[in-house]
C-alpha cells in the first residue's frame, strides 16, 4: 500500500516512513538548552568544565555542547560561527540532519594558573641532570605533559643540567608515577601563607 506523506508528500516508496510520517518530516525530539556560557582563560586557552580548567580544543568544546542536549539522535555537531547544532537522526540507513539554534557565549577571562604564572608564583623545581641530548628530550616530555595539568614558571639552564620551575607540585608528582620515573626528593620551607606553611619541593631526575 502506498503512503504518502502528509507534510511533504513522499512516498513510502521512495524513502523510509516512521508512522503517518516520513522520517524526514516525523515530529523529532530534541531537547537542548537556549543559551549556554563557557569561560576561556585568554592566556592559556584553557576551559573551565565542571570546576576544572581544562585542555579544549573547538571541536572538544562543541561535544560538549552536544553533550548538554538529549533526545533520539545518533550523533551531533556543533557550529560556534552558526550558532547552530545539527544532529543525526534515524538509522544508519535514513539518516537525516535536523537542526537546533543554541546560543554559545564564550566568556574571556585568566585562569589562577596563568595569575600565578605571571607572578612568578611556584611549588616545585624538577631537576634534570645528565646527558643533554636526553634532558632535551625529557624537557619536551615534561612541558607537554605538564601543561595539561599546570604550568612551567621559568626554565633555568644550568652546568650541570635543566632546572624547570613548576606551578603545582601535585602535577610532578603525578607525571612521575604515570612515567614511572625516579626522582630524588627535597622540600624546604619557603614560608607561611594564611598560617599554612608553604614548601617548595624539589625533583632531581637523572637521565
Ligand atoms: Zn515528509
Ligand atoms: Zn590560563
Amino acid at each position: 500500500m502506498e503512503l504518502l506523506c502528509p507534510k511533504c508528500g513522499a512516498s513510502n516508496r521512495d524513502v523510509g516512513f516512521s508512522g503517518p510520517f516520513c522520517v524526514k518530516c516525523r515530529p523529532v525530539e530534541i531537547k537542548c538548552p537556549k543559551r549556554m556560557e563557557f569561560i576561556r582563560c585568554s592566556k592559556c586557552r584553557r576551559v573551565r568544565l565542571k570546576g576544572n580548567w581544562v585542555a579544549c580544543s573547538d571541536e572538544k568544546l562543541a561535544q560538549e555542547v552536544i553533550s548538554k542536549c538529549k533526545g533520539e539522535f545518533l550523533s551531533g555537531t556543533y557550529s560556534f560561527m552558526n550558532q547552530e547544532a545539527t544532529f543525526f537522526v534515524g538509522d544508519s540507513e535514513h539518516m537525516f540532519p535536523v537542526k537546533r539554534s543554541i546560543s554559545v557565549n564564550i566568556v574571556k577571562n585568566i585562569c589562577p594558573d596563568c595569575v600565578r604564572k605571571s607572578g612568578g608564583y611556584f611549588e616545585a623545581i624538577i631537576q634534570f641532570r645528565g646527558k643533554g641530548a636526553k634532558i632535551s628530550r625529557y624537557e619536551r616530555l615534561f612541558k607537554k605533559m605538564l601543561e595539561k595539568k599546570t604550568f612551567v614558571t621559568k626554565e633555568e639552564q644550568m652546568k650541570e643540567g635543566l632546572d624547570l620551575y613548576i606551578g603545582n607540585s601535585r602535577a610532578v608528582v603525578e607525571l612521575l608515577a604515570e612515567l614511572g620515573i625516579r626522582a630524588r626528593i627535597s622540600k624546604k620551607l619557603a614560608g607561611e601563607k594564611e598560617g599554612k606553611r608553604l614548601y617548595r619541593t624539589t625533583f632531581l631526575v637523572r637521565v
